[in-house]
């Protein structure tokens, strides 16, 4: 039994590909990888040898998930397990200058919603609040809710989750940053975000684009449970209450280095009738999974500096062909 969409509801699925886990990978393995494989074998499916997952596909809004998905309290487990295993599931060290670039590319981008000072700009599981660190900088006041517990210089922790802010709380800003990628109910936590936004003001939200070519079955289930188009990442938005401002993929710099391409979506609070709800339907998502020319070409421009070596590639195989 699959479970209704986490984005529409949507009970359609169409399965897109398939990929077997075994627990002997625990042998030949080790570090973050290993300890994330662990959740999967000893904290999720203790008595299973292997997990064979599918990749399904909604019909209705092109979302993409796997099965057996694991449940909220799955999550929860897993960062529990995670945390108290903190020293082995350090991930690579990240880059200082590439975290300040994001920081600043964030800023430029969304300092039009926040002109002025005195603005309260949340970070939604931000870490240590280094990507809004910015805007304390241009008088904003700044704010993180996440399980770490130290901050940086100018941003003040609220607490674990949501549920340490007082109801009443409200944001010119709410940040949402490589979040929801990894949540059991995206919808929820986007509803919960919109009730602590002001009348007016902006949410940013961005998730890794991570549909490209082939269905998105990773070296390992654990990390990233949703897998978003930006078809898929606007119907969330609308059926959150949220009227989407932007939704558009990016080119972005990852702290561990490498480029990749996300969703980053620009979403409104606003008094009223909530917005109408759009469903694309599956044909944007085959389109990711079987690229055009086009589709290559449009991904490619994301980042001017990629082109030359995609049209390199692209001239050379019709040469050799
Ligand atoms: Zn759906």
């Amino acid at each position: 039994m699959h479970p209704p969409c986490p984005v529409c509801d949507g009970t359609e699925w169409e399965t897109i590909g398939t990929r077997v886990h075994h627990r002997s990978v625990l042998q030949s393995t080790e570090g973050p990888f290993q300890l994330r494989m662990r959740v999967l074998f000893e904290v999720w499916h203790p008595e299973r040898e292997s997990i064979a997952f599918e990749s399904l596909l909604c019909r209705r809004c092109g979302f993409v998930i796997y099965a057996p998905r694991p449940t909220a309290d799955d999550l929860d487990r897993k960062y529990r397990f995670l945390t108290s295993s903190a020293r082995d599931g350090r991930e690579k060290p990240q880059s200082v200058e590439r975290e300040a670039e994001r920081a600043a590319r964030l800023e430029a981008k969304l300092a039009a919603f926040v002109r002025g000072s005195g603005k309260r700009i949340l970070d939604y599981g931000g870490g240590d609040g280094r990507l809004i660190a910015p805007f304390s900088q241009q008088g904003g006041k700044c704010f993180v809710v996440d399980y770490v517990t130290a901050t940086v210089e100018g941003v003040t922790r609220l607490g674990d989750t949501l549920d340490d802010l007082d109801s009443e709380d409200r944001f010119d800003l709410i940040v949402c940053s490589h979040v929801i990628e990894h949540v059991a109910e995206p919808l929820r936590v986007l509803t919960r975000l919109r009730d602590h936004l002001l009348d007016g003001s902006v949410i940013y939200i961005e998730v890794p684009m991570e549909i490209w070519k082939k269905p998105p079955l990773h070296k390992e289930p654990v990390t990233h449970v949703n897998f978003f188009t930006v078809d898929s990442l606007r119907t969330l938005i609308q059926r959150s209450g949220l009227h989407p401002v932007t939704v558009r993929l990016e080119d972005s710099p990852h702290p561990d280095g490498h480029h990749a391409v996300v969703v980053a979506a620009i979403a409104r609070r606003l008094p009223g009738s909530p917005p109408q709800v759009k469903y694309s339907g599956a044909a944007g998502t085959r389109q990711l999974l079987h690229p055009s020319f086009g589709a290559r070409l449009h991904r490619a421009l994301l980042r001017p500096t990629a082109l030359p070596a995609a049209a390199w590639h692209k001239m050379t195989r019709r040469v050799f062909k």
